[in-house]
């Protein structure tokens, strides 16, 4: 925003008054003037400070330098600038304007001027054109074609508010444009007034229209316009001063309103802007014309004219207040660059080739390349999981087969220790049987027995019992001689009693051998020895072949524990390897994690790589899946970790089994005990092998503590890998999201191409079109300069027959003067 440049002209008195009054009563100090009286008093209400104040004695060459000189060199660099001369009739206005032979203008001087720095502008090249004007009676009239009458004012978006069907003449250097003015001035309205002998009826704008553009044509310099207009007012006159009457009566009538509308405007626009309301521009087509010099886009200088007589001093102070007002007026100059066809053609094709890259190029391959990079990636991500899911189950399907095994140990180890009791039992039963037989008054009564099924009589039970069970039973009857006093209580709930609830595996078991009881050969007794002896000695051998029998039984009992024991052990050993397999899986997972983890470094590092925005989504997204990924490997790490320092340490869990182990450990020691008494040459194997099931109890409860550890961190295992299912299917969906996205691409990508050819070749239409017009209008061109030199030699002509045409008609005027006054002389 800048404010208009006003300046002060006091114009010289006139040569006839300057004699009348020796000294002027405005004085002029600096940049401000004042009216003094004729005494040298000064009148303090009128006095005024401008920009510039020039005095009688200054030329238009000061005038030039100080106050328009600026605004033209801007107008060659772009600025729209305005400069004009306002003032009463015979202030001085065309005399500022136009100037004189010897003092030329600032028409003149700008003229020079703006070729001048034309061409010490090297790097541009410059069209000027220029028109000459007049608003006359509110007319338009072009001054440069006088066929161009009452023109009309248009508006256009791009060109603003122009005069149509204006003559705009080329120009190339500043003589030409001289030229063009003084035929211009020719076709001017001028007229005598009492005030001036050749005064402007007319307001006439001088325009030049400066084109420019950088010399390297590049597509990126835009064209600059600029419009300087200066102006020539018609001065406003007090009818009774000009003695107008008539024709000049009504120019003063059209001059007086358009410069009274310019008032106004420039009121308008000295209020704030806050008091603004709408500007009347369109009041008169010298406002309307120059709308953008007044509070627009144009640099602008206002010369007020005054005159210094006495006479004036109204004229005067009322143009020296529309000079103060019009000091106010801001405007808002800035460089006009418009593009051109070619400029704009040039630009759009670079746009299109930058967008070309963009979608064409290498950016679209890259990042399908990319994504189908990342597409593989994930699939290698998914293939890992999918192992590590494989691991998992068959940790899983082996734990399960060790809990089988363990059972199935427990059952044997259970069958076992039956076996061991049952073992026992019969230890008891041949004791009581010893017992029983030794007693004193008690022979060996079969049938006194069978009255002690109330107490435990084992040995009888047992034998129902196996007898009822037994396929052999009819060819064992002939060996036992208690089994068919037995036969009531021979059956399984009795033997279950007895037992504590156990049931027996009865396919195992073998009959132990019947003792054969030979009914007592009498004979013998009666001959040989006393019937007692006899007796003794009877029981003692039944004694013997009983205990020899049962001794029998206990080695196979016994050889069928060393068997047992042999398969625990083989079990055992089977179970330890198993153990370690298991040991193991935890490493490998871990060596599984670390892989992952790296692979999924990399990815995550080449993905990074590619994305330029680090605030897009799919930054965000990866940022998100990248801190996931690493607590779940992180968290992964630490499971297999805290497994592996687990092993190492050998933590201990108590374990519900660890009763029965010891119940077990007990009972087979005491079966040990009492075998010992029976076979000492036994005692150290089965000492041996009692310290070995404690050694296998021992081991056995340590690997249920491992496995339930283990157990433990393969559940969490398992939600960590649900966990990392989700995410996974999260970027399996913003993998199809990509795919989509890419799909979109391409086909906007298409769209646009055949988008970009089309408007390419309408583009070369409208270039090649625009030549033609810009060939045909040279042609034009030319055949108007012709004309108008031809019209110029015939105005010439015309002009010189006119001279001596008035001479002729001067001279016959003369004669016949000459001849009338002979002839009233004559007689
Ligand atoms: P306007 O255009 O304002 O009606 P003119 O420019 O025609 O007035 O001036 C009227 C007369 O005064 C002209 O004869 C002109 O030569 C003369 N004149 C005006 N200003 C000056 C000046 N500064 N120095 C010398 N003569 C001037
Ligand atoms: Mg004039």
């Amino acid at each position: 925003m800048e404010k208009i440049c006003v300046a002060v002209r006091v114009r010289p008195p006139a040569p006839e008054l300057s004699q009348e009054n020796g000294s002027s009563l405005w004085k002029v100090e600096d940049n401000r003037i004042s009216l003094h009286k004729s005494l040298d008093t000064p009148i303090t209400t009128a006095s005024y400070a401008f920009d510039h104040v020039f005095d009688e004695s200054s030329t238009n060459a000061s005038v030039y330098e100080l106050l328009t000189k600026d605004i033209i060199h801007a107008a060659v660099e772009g600025f729209n600038g305005t400069a004009f001369a306002y003032g009463q009739t015979s202030s001085g206005k065309t005399f500022t304007m136009t100037g004189s032979e010897t003092d030329p203008g600032i028409i003149r001087r700008s003229v020079r001027d703006v070729f001048e720095r034309i061409h010490m502008i090297s790097d541009r090249e410059f069209l000027i054109r220029v028109s000459y004007m007049e608003i006359y009676n509110e007319e338009i009239n072009d001054l440069l074609a006088v066929e161009n009458q009452r023109l009309q004012i248009h508006e256009h978006l791009e060109r603003g508010v122009f005069v149509a069907g204006l003559k705009e003449e080329i120009v190339g250097d500043a003589e030409q444009i001289l030229k063009l003015i003084d035929s211009g001035e020719v076709n001017r309205h001028f007229g005598e007034t009492n005030m001036n002998v050749h005064s402007s009826r007319s307001h006439t704008i001088f325009r030049m229209v400066i084109e420019s553009r950088g010399k390297d044509n590049s597509s990126s310099d835009a064209i600059r316009v600029s419009v300087l207009n200066l102006v020539d007012l018609a001065g406003s006159e007090r009818i009774a001063k000009t003695g107008a009457g008539g024709v000049r009566l009504q120019e003063g009538k059209y001059i007086n309103k358009s410069l009274m509308i310019l008032g106004n405007v420039i009121n308008k626009l000295s209020d704030s802007a806050k008091l603004r309301a709408h500007i009347p521009y369109r009041d008169s087509k010298l406002t309307r014309i120059l709308q953008p010099a007044l509070g627009g886009n144009a640099k602008t200088c206002i010369i007020c004219t005054i005159a210094p007589e006495e006479h004036h001093i109204e004229e005067s102070k009322g143009t020296l207040q529309f000079a103060s007002r019009a000091k106010r007026i801001t405007n808002c100059a800035q460089v006009n660059e418009i593009l051109t066809d070619a400029a704009l053609l040039k630009r759009q094709k670079l746009e299109i080739e930058e967008l070309r890259m963009k979608l064409q190029g290498s950016h679209a391959e890259v990042l399908e390349q990319e994504i189908l990079k990342l597409s593989n990636q994930m699939l290698k991500y998914e293939l890992e999981c999918e192992r590590l899911k494989t691991q998992l189950e068959e940790g899983r399907r082996k734990q399960k087969e060790q809990e089988n095994c363990i059972k199935e140990q427990q059952m044997k180890i259970e069958n076992l220790n039956n076996l061991v009791t049952n073992s026992d039992f019969k230890m008891n039963q041949s004791e009581d049987f010893i017992i029983s037989r030794k007693t004193p008054d008690g022979l060996c009564n079969i049938n006194d027995i069978s009255d002690v099924t109330g107490t435990p009589c084992f040995k009888s039970a047992s034998r129902s019992f196996v007898v009822a069970r037994s396929n052999n039973y009819s060819g064992l009857s002939d060996f036992s001689p208690m089994v068919h006093s037995l036969g009531d209580v021979a059956d399984e709930d009795t033997w279950m009693k007895l037992n504590k609830g156990f049931v027996a595996d009865l396919d195992q078991i073998q009959f132990t051998p019947a003792v054969k009881c030979q009914p007592t050969p009498l004979s013998i007794a009666t001959t040989a020895c006393p019937r007692e002896n006899y007796i003794e000695v009877e029981d003692l051998k039944s004694q013997i072949e009983l205990l020899t029998n049962d001794k029998d039984s206990l080695q196979v009992k016994f050889n069928e524990q060393v068997l047992l024991s042999n398969k625990l052990m083989q079990e055992m050993s089977e179970l330890k390897q198993e153990t370690l397999t298991m040991k193991e899986i935890p490493n490998r997972l871990s060596e599984s994690v670390a892989n992952c983890k790296d692979v999924y470094k990399d990815v995550i590092g080449t993905m990074k790589s590619l994305i330029a925005d680090k605030e897009s989504p799919t930054a965000n997204l990866l940022l998100g899946t990248t801190e996931i990924t690493t607590s779940l490997l992180s968290t992964l790490e630490t499971q297999f970790s805290m497994i592996m320092d687990g092993q190492k340490t050998g933590s201990s869990i108590d374990h519900p089994f660890y009763d029965q182990w010891e119940t077990l450990r007990v009972s087979l020691k005491n079966t040990t005990t009492s075998l010992l008494s029976d076979a000492q040459a036994k005692d150290e194997f089965l000492n041996c092998h009692n310290k070995g099931k404690e050694t296998a109890a021992l081991e056995e409860k340590k690997l249920k503590s491992e496995l339930s550890i283990i157990k433990e961190r393969y559940n969490k295992l398992e939600k960590e890998l649900c966990l990392d299912k989700q995410l996974l299917e999260a970027s399996r969906e913003s993998h199809e999201k990509l795919l989509i996205e890419v799909q979109f691409l391409k086909e906007e990508r298409d769209s646009l191409d055949r988008k970009i050819s089309q408007s390419t070749q309408r583009l070369r239409v409208i270039a090649s079109d625009k030549e033609n017009a810009l060939k045909d209008l040279n042609v034009e061109v030319k055949r108007r300069k012709d004309m108008e030199e031809e019209i110029k030699h015939i105005s010439i002509a015309f002009a010189t027959r006119h001279k001596s045409f008035v001479s002729f008609h001067s001279e016959i005027k003369s004669k016949m003067q000459k001849l009338t006054t002979q002839n009233s002389k004559a007689p």
